[in-house]
């Protein structure tokens, strides 16, 4: 993979989608970091929030003068079999890892500041997304100051991660966030900036499709469209529960016969190694009812239009997660002025206000109940879903996204903010952190603990 060939948009393309000021200011802001050298870095081109959003803001950048690039960490399935792990830690799940694990993460963390360094010949910025890539300025020569991006829902992660990773953000200039309420004691408060991520409204996922074209798109994929149905698209990843919308379904399927469900998750995030497993539990959880359609093929999931047609023609949208970073797809059906039923954990709390523009839930009882509240009240759901589009529109719209970077980086640039300088003696002492034992890889290495 490494570096992605990519367009240039034009700001003007958003002209009437951005208040006035703002527009001035992201001209403004972009006309001082002109020929600033961006890399944005992660580890799948496709599938997920993170390359849905890069997808959108590099060019956006590009447009803007800024010379941002977007490279992406090729890596081997047992890199990604850690790096979920880590990924599951931050958001909770108690995880372990053996020294064979730390030293893989290690190995091509290294491997890619070496290529990044070939490629790009030292970046004015480099912008690290998520877990994956977070050892890579530990290799890096000092004096490229890079960013951390986090898109995780840290509202209790692991002790025994955050312990071993947490640390290294001492290697940024700059940590960012998607909530307040992530800012706790494993990040370094005084280094953390605070940004939501935001939808393309430009995108053919999020372009205004007409209900009949969609219903046809859903049609060919054997769906009744003369009778309810309820979705959820996301990747096949445990924190989304797909089983628990599966029960949700169920439970209004007895008062509601005609019901069917749709699950869209194509498998296409080359590092989420989970999710054929889960996708296979999800099958077998939902067993032969026809009813249920489930489709983990990249040419639905990962057709925008097709995505578009179930977040604009299903009857509700549902985002039954456990914990969630942010939750691009609630936005994108909320942009869609679907009042969307969404688990009441992490960013979805920024975004739904509870009865107002949806409804947050926190088992699948409660999802059933707001699904029947939905279906059997169009007119409020219909309020509900301006109220929705609204506050996408007020909020979650790539331009704000792109003012919020573009001013991080000028505070950077105009060195608002400490560059870490780091000897040998702290890459050394970061290594052996990382690789110190854990309670659990000291008592059986590379299990989970109960
Ligand atoms: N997505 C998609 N097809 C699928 C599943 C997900 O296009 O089959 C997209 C979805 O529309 C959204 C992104 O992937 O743009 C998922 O972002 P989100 O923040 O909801 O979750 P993440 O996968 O990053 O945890």
């Amino acid at each position: 993979m490494g570096a992605l060939d990519l367009d240039l948009t034009p700001l003007q393309n958003y002209d009437g989608l951005i208040d006035a000021d703002a527009r001035q200011e992201i001209v403004s802001v972009a006309q001082s970091l002109k020929g600033l050298r961006v890399v944005h870095v992660n580890t799948t081109p496709n599938g997920g929030g993170v390359a849905e959003i890069l997808r959108s803001l590099v060019p956006m950048m590009r447009g803007l003068g800024i010379d941002a690039r977007w490279w992406v960490l090729e890596a081997d399935e047992r890199f990604f079999a850690v790096t979920k792990r880590l990924h599951n830690g931050l958001q909770g799940r108690p995880t372990s890892l053996c020294r064979k694990d730390v030293e893989c993460y290690w190995l091509h963390n290294e491997e890619a500041a070496t290529a990044i360094e070939l490629t790009f010949d030292s970046p004015d910025i480099l912008v690290l997304h998520d877990p994956q890539v977070m050892a890579v300025p530990v290799f890096l020569r000092n004096g490229i100051r890079t960013v951390w991006h986090c898109h995780i829902d840290l509202t209790t992660p692991s002790k025994s991660i955050q312990a071993r990773l947490l640390p290294l953000t001492q290697f940024y200039v700059r940590c960012v966030v998607s909530m307040q309420n992530y800012v706790h004691s494993g990040l370094p408060s005084d280094k953390v900036s605070v940004f939501p991520p935001a939808i393309d409204p430009l995108s053919p996922k999020n372009l205004p499709l007409s209900p009949e074209k969609a219903r046809q798109i859903l049609g060919r994929l054997g769906i009744d469209t003369s009778r309810p149905l309820v979705t959820q698209v996301s990747r096949f990843d445990p924190w989304k529960d797909p089983c628990g919308v599966v029960d949700a379904y169920r439970l209004v399927k007895n008062r509601v016969p005609e019901l069917q469900l749709a699950l869209v998750g194509a498998l296409t995030a080359v590092d989420d190694p989970e999710g054929i497993q889960m996708w296979r539990s999800a099958c077998s959880y939902a067993g032969d009812d026809p009813d249920i359609h489930i489709f983990p093929q990249p040419e639905v999931g990962g057709d925008e239009t097709i995505v578009n047609a179930f977040q604009t023609a299903s009857s509700v949208v549902v985002q039954k997660s456990i914990r969630e970073g942010f939750g691009l797809t609630v936005t994108e059906a909320m942009w869609k002025g679907m009042p969307v039923v969404g688990g009441n954990c992490g960013g979805i709390r920024l975004q739904i206000e509870n009865g107002v523009n949806g409804y947050l839930v926190s088992s699948a009882v409660e999802c059933a109940e707001r699904i029947v509240d939905l279906l059997g009240d169009p007119g409020r759901s219909g309020m509900m879903g301006v109220a929705a589009r609204e506050s996408v529109r007020r909020r979650f719209l790539m331009p704000r996204l792109l003012l919020d970077y573009l001013r991080l980086f000028q505070q950077i640039v105009n060195g608002q903010f400490c560059q870490p300088e780091h000897c040998k003696e702290t890459k050394a002492n970061a290594v052996a952190g990382l690789l110190a034992p854990t309670r659990a890889s000291r008592t059986s290495a590379g299990k989970t603990p109960s």
